[in-house]
């Protein structure tokens, strides 16, 4: 029997089709691999069936970790680690392949979490409510710190719409399968977060009066609705 709880944002996803068309945005096989918030192990089935060389989970809830313990006991590929993910530290792992259907409540602030790990990640799967993944998107106009910070740590991709239908119990909202792809490098936290503040802080006025630059530059008379990520990322190396 399935049983969820609101309070962690359970929505369990009970269409293998769905966990197959996840699985296929990225490659399983021989890859070290983390599932956040597997629940009863649906997506962690489909992924076992694709031959990783190890698949973490970290899970909240007790009791569905004991449920996964049990499951799995005679998997050595698998490890169940009872944890909160934003107390996980994933410092000490390399080229990890991340998928979830992440609990909604938090998922905003999951992915800020997990890009501190850029250099321990090599991609992530993951399914959020649609309009979260629209707000990360930096393809699409009206610049925020979510697009710049994506681009700063990954090259990101929305990759199909899922109905609500396909959860049990059913989100009020359509859910959105998206994909980034970290880029490997250093990056200057300090400065991204410092520039990020400035540059969003009042949206009506222009660049040079946020930023507090004056140098001749097109860009700093204009107003954040006015530009792309690349003109983002050109003023970002003038700060
Ligand atoms: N992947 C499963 C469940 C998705 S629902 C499926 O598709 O069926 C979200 C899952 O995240 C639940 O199992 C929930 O217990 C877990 N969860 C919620 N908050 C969490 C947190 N902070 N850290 C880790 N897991 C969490």
């Amino acid at each position: 029997m399935i049983k969820a709880k609101k309070s962690l944002s359970q929505n369990f996803l009970i269409d293998k089709n769905i966990c197959k068309k996840i699985i296929k945005q990225t490659h399983i096989k021989n890859k070290n691999i983390l599932e956040i918030g597997p629940g009863y192990g649906f997506m962690t089935d489909i992924i076992l069936e694709n031959n990783p060389n190890k698949i973490i989970l970290i899970e909240k809830d007790s009791n569905l970790v004991n449920i996964l313990k049990k499951k799995y006991k005679n998997k050595n590929k698998v490890e169940v680690i009872e944890e909160d993910i934003l107390k996980f530290n994933l410092k000490k792992y390399k080229d990890l392949i991340l998928i979830s259907n992440l609990p909604y409540n938090i998922s905003t602030k999951i992915i800020l979490y997990l890009f501190n790990f850029n250099l321990n990640i090599r991609e992530m799967i993951l399914m959020l409510q649609k309009e979260v993944a629209l707000k990360f998107d930096y393809n699409l106009a009206n610049m925020n710190k979510y697009k710049f910070m994506t681009k700063t740590v990954s090259n990101f991709e929305r990759c199909f719409d899922v109905s609500r239908k396909v959860f049990i119990p059913k989100p009020k909202i359509t859910s959105t399968v998206v994909k980034f792809k970290f880029i490997n490098k250093k990056v200057d936290f300090d400065k991204a977060n410092n520039f990020s503040k400035l540059i969003f802080k009042n949206i009506r006025k222009k660049i040079h009066n946020n930023l507090k630059i004056k140098l001749e530059n097109n860009l700093l008379n204009k107003r954040i609705s006015q530009l792309s990520i690349e003109d983002l990322f050109e003023i970002y190396d003038l700060f």
